[in-house]
């Protein structure tokens, strides 16, 4: 294999998440001199889910090559999932530089051509896609007591926990998932949140799916899962939790351990030191792109993936397989 290091590339993809392997599986099939560089392991944001999760989606929406995602339900798990993505790029043969991060990318004005810097070396190359995902920072409470080892922003498996007191703070189905899990195996688990989280039903804000709620409420029913209305958590302390309830009482509980479960935003520093454009959408910021060919106001540099509009699994593949022959076409039509 030739060093990418010495050469010019046609395309760098940045994240080997679902977008960028997608990416990576369309650019070798239009026969380009590509390479993906992942700061973290394949799939690393599939890795990072909670131990034995089922995904929400189904096999067709969440495959890289047709039919060939055969779960042993109806939808995958974790490790089903993650299987499956680790052999399509290993079945690929595709060329993937895990454990290296991308940390600048920056275009030359007159040639048009890119330099990327990563933690390992500097590649140059025609075209960049940028498909970094949208799990960099895991949000805060920002409460005293945040930084204790006790407190996590990630959930990954309840054994640790068993007849353990653990308060999972959150409104969305991550936080829902794990305080289930947490009640499932034994945990003395409470789930604190806000009202309105509750009683929301509406999938598109983010509700708890009804397959989590049905065992979550029996849980509550059965005495094994308590539910804290609160409105503010206030500290949390190395024994303790204390937490503003609705009407307006701080209750004390005793407490081990401390899931903040609140989801997570993007790191757009990549993009933004390289000049692309943000806009605002609802409280993110998603950077300003061709809906047709997702490239942004840079030329030659495009997006795909989470932290853009299509959000979930099934667009972070289909948008690459959409735009990777355009970006292959573009070559075409400029020799
Ligand atoms: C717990 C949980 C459950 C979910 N369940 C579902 C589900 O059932 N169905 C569904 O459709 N969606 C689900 N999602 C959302 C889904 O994971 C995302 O939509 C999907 O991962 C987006 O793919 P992506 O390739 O855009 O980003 P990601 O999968 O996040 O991939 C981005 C990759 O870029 C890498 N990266 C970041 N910065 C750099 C850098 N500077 N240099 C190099 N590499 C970098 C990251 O390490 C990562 O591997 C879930 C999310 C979570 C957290």
């Amino acid at each position: 294999m030739s060093n990418a290091r010495d050469e010019q590339l046609d395309l760098l993809i940045i994240g080997a998440g679902p977008a960028g392997l997608s990416a990576a599986g369309a650019a070798a099939r239009e026969g380009l001199n590509y390479l993906v560089i992942e700061k973290g392991l394949l799939a690393d944001t599939i890795y990072r889910y909670p131990v034995g999760r089922t995904v929400f989606s189904t096999p067709d929406e969440l495959e890289l090559r047709e039919n060939s995602l055969r779960p042993c339900r109806d939808k995958p798990t974790r490790e089903e999932l993650l299987s499956h993505y680790v052999r399509f790029a290993l079945d690929e043969g595709l060329r993937i530089h895990t454990e290296e991060g991308a940390e600048s990318i920056e275009r030359h004005e007159e040639t048009g051509v890119f330099t990327l810097r990563t933690t390992r070396a500097e590649y140059r190359a025609a075209r960049v896609l940028v498909a970094t995902g949208a799990m960099a920072y895991p949000r805060r409470l920002h409460v005293a007591g945040e930084d204790l080892p006790k407190v996590q922003h990630r959930f990954v498996e309840p054994y640790p926990y068993v007849r353990k007191d653990v308060l999972v703070v959150g409104g969305g189905n991550s936080a829902a998932e794990a305080a289930l899990f947490l009640s499932e195996e034994g945990a003395h688990t409470t789930l604190a949140i806000w009202r309105a989280d509750w009683e929301q039903r509406d999938p598109k804000m983010n509700a708890i799916k009804h397959w989590v709620r049905a065992p979550l409420e029996r849980e509550l029913e059965e005495g094994r899962l308590r539910l804290a209305f609160f409105t503010q958590l206030e500290e949390i302390t190395g024994r303790e939790v204390r937490l503003q309830t609705e009407d307006g009482v701080v209750r004390t509980l005793p407490n081990d351990a401390v899931f903040i479960l609140i989801g997570a935003d993007a790191d757009h520093t990549l993009l933004r030191r390289a000049g692309v454009e943000f806009a605002k959408a609802g409280l993110a910021e998603v950077p300003v792109y061709n809906p047709d060919t997702y490239e942004t106001n840079v030329p030659g540099l495009y997006v795909a993936g989470h932290f853009t509009h299509a959000r979930h699994i099934k667009q972070a593949i289909a948008v690459p397989r959409r735009i990777v022959p355009l970006i292959a076409q573009s070559f075409r039509t400029t020799v």
